[in-house]
């Protein structure tokens, strides 16, 4: 059984020749690609905390199919306790990377198909299960980072799938052949692609029979033959080409990445199709993979949360006011934001029940408050903390600036603060609130806590469906003597 060293993953990414394109060029080396390599390290994190013996119990897990030792991240979960240890992972995570570590969609997309194909295949008698738990040992005994792929580019919102003028606006099955299936079509905004040994593919949507070839699910090497990764920019993403620990990057060893993946004819094994034309349950597979991904975030962005509310506390004491009442209540608020998130990522998993195939499942109302509240105490919170950190977080100049022999000293007198801190201390620490507020971590903190595992308005339409509203009416008008 295998554990990855996170030197080991960084190697096993060389061998793959994915292919990913970057400001219009191909790129030979991507795992050296100083835009791209802080979201490798990130991933490369989850791989070195497992092998840390402090974090054992919360990185990795016992496998159901082997009863050994399994990265978390490549786990099924067995029960609700499972659950809550996922959270906690990803907020040590988030804590350690100061960013979007992608490799959770992967952890996410596994337990939404094992649960959906047991349930498929004791409707049509299809195998699909077996497949999948044997595609899941494969990934257990090889540590492999997987990234589950949902997001359809969707063309026009009005129209089904089958319906869009290009029918490749959704991903789906272009031909079956004895040996396999032919893809074409395309996921979007997809977060870890490039860095990940394969991916996995789930349809984005609810669908009818009319969209049946859409109703697909599948896993291939991210160098299958077909597939063109195109890199997704990042707010202040060339800084990293500024030179290796540029302090202008605020988090210049880690981050995110997002591609667009396209499938071109891409040709795909029966033995790993994991749905193939059962359109009834896409529904209940994206609602399971979602409720897992809004889970998730109850977990990652409190981890990440921490390292901007720590930084908004060490720029208010390098500034001299972390003695200020107010700066003080700041933080507190803060604070109590961040673990309301928590609160919710816990709440869910606790609440977990087992499925028909036995994993567990979060409890899907309390997952979809969870990240409702993710697309809005984000942003209070990187208020908060620009409030904190002051207007020079967006004014100072260069770190050549502060090393040019002309101007470095003006630099480093005006911009002193606090006489016991030194000035380039000063300004790490607001590089570093910049990078996750405005920045490119930015994009994993606050766009994505909007729309990532679906935009805020899907949560609403689950919270509507799930609050249980008839039920709440019922209690009141018994109260108030009511009857009916
Ligand atoms: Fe994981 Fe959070 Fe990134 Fe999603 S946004 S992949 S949950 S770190
Ligand atoms: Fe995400």
């Amino acid at each position: 059984m295998g554990f990855m060293t996170a030197q080991e993953y960084i190697e096993s990414l060389r061998k793959l020749k994915t292919v990913v394109y970057l400001f219009g060029e191909k790129v030979e080396n991507f795992v050296d690609h100083p835009m791209i390599r802080p979201s490798i390290n990130s991933v490369a994190m989850t791989y070195a905390l497992a092998q840390h013996p402090e974090y054992r119990e919360i990185m990795t897990a016992v496998s159901g199919f082997t009863g050994e030792r399994v990265n978390r991240f490549c786990h099924i979960h067995q029960s609700a306790q499972d659950l809550i240890d996922k959270v906690k992972m990803q907020r040590l995570v988030g804590e350690k990377t100061g960013s979007c570590f992608q490799r959770c969609v992967g952890m996410d997309a596994f337990n939404a198909i094992y649960s959906t194909t047991f349930e498929v295949d004791q409707k049509y008698g299809t195998r699909y299960h077996d497949r999948f738990c044997e595609y899941m040992r494969y990934v257990q005994q090889r540590d492999l980072t997987i990234d589950g792929a949902m997001t359809d580019p969707k063309g026009d919102r009005s129209l089904s799938p089958s319906r869009q003028e290009d029918p490749d606006l959704y991903l789906h099955i272009v031909e079956k052949t004895k040996d396999g299936i032919i893809v074409t079509g395309a996921k979007a905004h997809q977060t870890g692609a490039v860095n990940s040994h394969e991916q996995l593919i789930m349809p984005t949507i609810a669908l009818k029979e009319e969209d049946k070839a859409y109703a697909v699910s599948f896993a291939v090497p991210s160098d299958a033959a077909g597939i063109t990764m195109i890199y997704g920019r990042q707010s202040c993403d060339t800084r990293k080409l500024e030179g290796e620990g540029c302090m202008d990057c605020g988090n210049c060893k880690f981050g995110g990445q997002e591609a667009l993946v396209v499938f071109d004819r891409v040709f795909v094994p029966w033995d790993r199709v994991f749905l193939c034309e059962e359109y009834e349950f896409a529904g209940i597979l994206v609602e399971r993979f979602a409720g897992y991904h809004r889970q998730s975030y109850g977990g990652c962005k409190a981890g990440v949360g921490d390292v901007l509310i720590g930084a908004a506390a060490v720029a208010a004491e390098y500034n001299g006011v972390e003695k200020t009442s107010h700066v003080k209540d700041k933080l507190i608020e803060m604070m109590h934001l961040n673990e309301t998130l928590y609160c919710c990522g816990i709440a869910c998993s606790a609440e977990g029940k087992a499925t028909a195939s036995g994993n567990y499942q979060i409890d899907n109302l309390l997952a979809n408050v969870c990240k409702q509240n993710v697309t809005r105490f984000p942003y209070e919170i990187a208020r908060l903390a620009e409030d904190i950190a002051g207007g020079l977080m967006v004014t100072m100049p260069s770190e050549r600036d502060f090393d040019s022999p002309e101007v470095g000293a003006l630099c480093r007198k005006y911009f002193k603060g606090s006489s016991r801190v030194d000035v380039m201390d000063r300004m790490r620490i607001l590089r570093l609130i910049e990078n996750m507020t405005l920045g490119a971590a930015a994009v994993g903190y606050r766009t994505e806590s909007l729309h990532g595992a679906g935009s805020p308005q899907a949560q609403r339409i689950m919270i509507g469906r799930q609050g249980g509203l008839d039920a709440k009416k019922e209690l009141a008008k018994r109260l108030a003597g009511i009857e009916s």
